[in-house]
């Protein structure tokens, strides 16, 4: 919220949170203690995502030890669910202009990253694709024990990797080394990660 801040935006000027999966480290930021964050927002979630974490009927067949994190994920979006500014969206729903859905499942079910692209350019915010960037992208093909479908999100990985190297678009992704910006390229058998050029604005 300090950084938020401090790059000129209140917590009610933002009017769109575009998550890319529920898993609590991407969604509890949304939610203090059962308050609405950002009081104006719509959250969106994509609806294989939602199906899974939000239903009562899979939380209680989870083993004991995940339903902490089931419940967190609930946790998370009930405030926006309440207020009726929950959207769970389809793959191939059009959400805004200029912002295109990309499937990227495998880490979750629906996990989801968001393309946005403007006069030949373009980012895309891929989520939990990579989460050692020191072995995945040498080695796509390791995957991570939270991963809910490890086959699939190594196959993810593979083909947001050879998009991102064809397409030579900015990411933008979590559990990256700061600022988490930067370009794919290919290397060898595998890929590299190029990071965005940071030096503090003077
Ligand atoms: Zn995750």
């Amino acid at each position: 919220m300090d950084n938020l801040r401090a790059a000129g935006y209140a917590t009610a000027d933002i009017d769109t949170i575009l998550l890319t999966h529920l898993h609590p480290d991407h969604a509890c930021g949304i939610n203090d203690g059962g308050r609405a964050v950002f009081p104006n927002a719509v959250v969106y979630v994509e609806k294989r995502d939602a199906d899974y974490w939000l239903s009562p009927k899979v939380t209680a067949a989870a083993p004991d030890d995940a339903k902490a994190m089931f419940r967190m994920s609930q946790e998370s979006v009930a405030p926006y669910a309440q207020a009726g500014k929950l959207r769970v969206f389809n793959i191939g729903d059009v959400l805004f202009d200029g912002m295109q859905v990309v499937p990227t499942p495998g880490h979750t079910p629906g996990h989801a990253s968001y393309l946005f692209g403007s006069d030949g350019s373009a980012i895309l915010i891929w989520g939990d694709i990579v989460h050692s960037h020191a072995v995945q992208f040498q080695r796509p093909e390791v995957s991570l024990e939270f991963d809910s479908d490890q086959r699939q999100a190594v196959q993810t990985r593979k083909d947001v990797f050879a998009r991102a190297v064809r397409q030579k678009f900015w990411v933008g992704g979590a559990h990256l080394p700061f600022p988490g910006m930067g370009h794919v390229i290919a290397e060898g058998n595998g890929y590299r990660w190029v990071p965005v050029e940071y030096a503090p604005v003077r």
